[in-house]
C-alpha cells in the first residue's frame, strides 16, 4: 500500500501565537495531512495541504452514526530537533479503533512517514518552552453521503497539529476527582477500549455534573457492578499502595493508554512492584483511611501525570497526601518527562527522532 505523498505548501503562513497563553487545542498550524479512502481505490490521495476547512456532505455518515476515531500524541522540541514519543503505538491503537468501528485500517508505517514529513514542514511550530509541545491529532471519519446504517464506503483521514502549553507550567498541581456512581463510561464488549469519538461525547454529562459539584475530573467505575475503578477523565489511574503501584487491569472497557504502558515498564525498571488488578472502590476508600493508599494519579498524553489531591467517594471528600504531590508520583513524572524531552537516557527506545 506504499503511496506517493503530494505536498502543497500554504501561500501565506500564520503568525505564531504565544503558546503559554493559549487554551489546549485551540490553535492550528499552517498545514495538515489528508488521505481519502474509497472501496474501489483503497487509501489514496495522500497529501500535505494548507490547513483549511474541508467540505463535508450533510449526509456524511460520521455526522449521523458516528463512525469516527482519533489519536493524540505529542511532538517535542529537543534543542531544535523534533521528537515523538512512541508514535508507532498510537498508529497501532488507531488501527485497533478502526477495526472495532468497521472502518478500513491504515498502513501504520506510511502514516508515521507522512507525519514525519508534516512535522518537517511545521518544524518551527514545535514550541520549546517548559512542558510545551506540538499536539498531533490523527483522525478518521466516514464521509460517504448515505443514511443507511452500515459501514461507510468512503472515509477521510486527517492529521492536524496544535501547539500546546505545559499542562501545569513548571509544577504539578493536584487535581480533584468525583467518583461517578450513576453514569458509566463503558462496558466490556463495547467501545471503551478504543478511541472512538462517541466515548467522549457520552462522558460530557458526567464531567459537567462533577464540575458543577466543584470537582475537576470524573473517576469512572465499571459499567456492570459500578464498584471497580476504571479510569479518571481521559486518563488511566494509578495508586500507590504500601509502596507498590497498582492500576486497574485491562478488562475490555478501559482504554489501553500508552502513558500507562510506559509507566508500568518504567516503574518496574526503577525497582517498584507494579500490580495490574481489579480494584474495588471500597478497598481504595479503606486504604486511604488506614494510610496504606498514599498517592493517586492519572496518566495520559495530555498531562503525562496528574496527581490527585482530593477524591470524593460516595459523598465523602478524602485528601490524598495532604493535597500535595507525592514522592513516587513526582519521581515517575520526572523520569518519564525526562525521557520524553531527552534529558534522561532513553533505555527503552521510546523516542522517535
Ligand atoms: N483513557 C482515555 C479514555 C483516554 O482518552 C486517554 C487519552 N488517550 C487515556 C486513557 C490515556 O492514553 P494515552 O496515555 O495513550 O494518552
Amino acid at each position: 500500500m506504499t503511496q506517493q505523498l503530494q505536498i502543497t505548501k500554504a501561500r501565506t503562513l500564520k503568525e505564531k501565537p504565544e503558546v503559554a497563553g493559549i487554551p489546549f487545542g485551540s490553535y492550528f498550524t499552517d498545514h495538515m495531512f489528508s488521505m481519502d479512502y474509497s472501496a474501489e481505490l483503497g487509501w489514496h490521495d495522500a497529501s500535505i495541504i494548507p490547513y483549511a476547512p474541508i467540505e463535508v456532505s450533510p449526509s456524511a455518515q460520521a455526522l449521523h452514526y458516528g463512525q469516527t476515531v482519533f489519536e493524540g500524541l505529542k511532538a517535542y522540541n529537543v534543542d531544535g530537533d523534533v521528537t515523538l514519543f512512541r508514535p508507532d503505538e498510537n498508529f497501532k491503537r488507531l488501527n485497533r479503533s478502526l477495526e472495532r468501528l468497521s472502518m478500513p485500517k491504515i498502513d501504520e508505517e506510511f502514516a508515521l512517514l507522512a507525519l514525519t514529513e508534516l512535522l518537517k514542514l511545521e518544524h518551527d511550530w514545535v514550541p520549546d518552552g517548559e512542558g510545551q509541545a506540538l499536539y498531533v491529532r490523527p483522525f478518521v471519519f466516514a464521509n460517504e453521503p448515505y443514511l443507511g446504517v452500515r459501514p461507510a464506503k468512503n472515509y477521510k483521514m486527517l492529521i492536524v497539529l496544535s501547539p500546546v502549553a505545559g499542562y501545569y507550567g513548571a509544577q504539578l498541581n493536584p487535581t480533584s476527582i468525583f467518583v461517578e456512581d450513576s453514569y458509566v463510561r463503558a462496558v466490556r464488549g463495547g467501545v471503551g477500549e478504543v478511541k472512538f469519538g462517541g466515548n467522549y461525547a457520552a462522558s460530557l454529562h458526567a464531567q459537567q455534573k462533577a464540575a458543577d459539584l466543584g470537582y475537576e475530573q470524573v473517576l469512572w467505575l465499571d459499567g456492570v457492578h459500578q464498584e471497580y475503578v476504571e479510569e479518571v477523565g481521559s486518563m488511566n489511574i494509578f495508586f500507590v499502595r504500601n509502596g507498590e503501584l497498582v492500576t486497574p487491569e485491562l478488562n475490555g472497557s478501559i482504554l489501553p493508554g500508552i502513558t500507562r504502558k510506559s509507566l508500568i515498564e518504567l516503574a518496574s525498571g526503577m525497582g517498584y512492584t507494579v500490580n495490574e488488578e481489579r480494584i474495588h472502590i471500597k478497598d481504595i476508600e479503606e486504604g486511604i483511611k488506614d494510610g496504606s493508599v498514599t498517592e493517586v494519579f492519572g496518566a495520559g498524553t495530555a498531562a503525562v501525570i496528574a496527581p490527585v489531591g482530593i477524591m470524593n467517594i460516595h459523598g465523602t471528600d478524602y485528601r490524598i497526601n495532604g493535597n500535595e504531590i507525592g514522592e513516587v508520583t513526582q519521581k515517575l513524572y520526572d523520569n518519564l518527562t525526562g525521557i520524553q524531552t531527552c534529558e534522561l537516557e532513553d533505555k527503552y527506545g521510546w523516542v522517535h527522532q
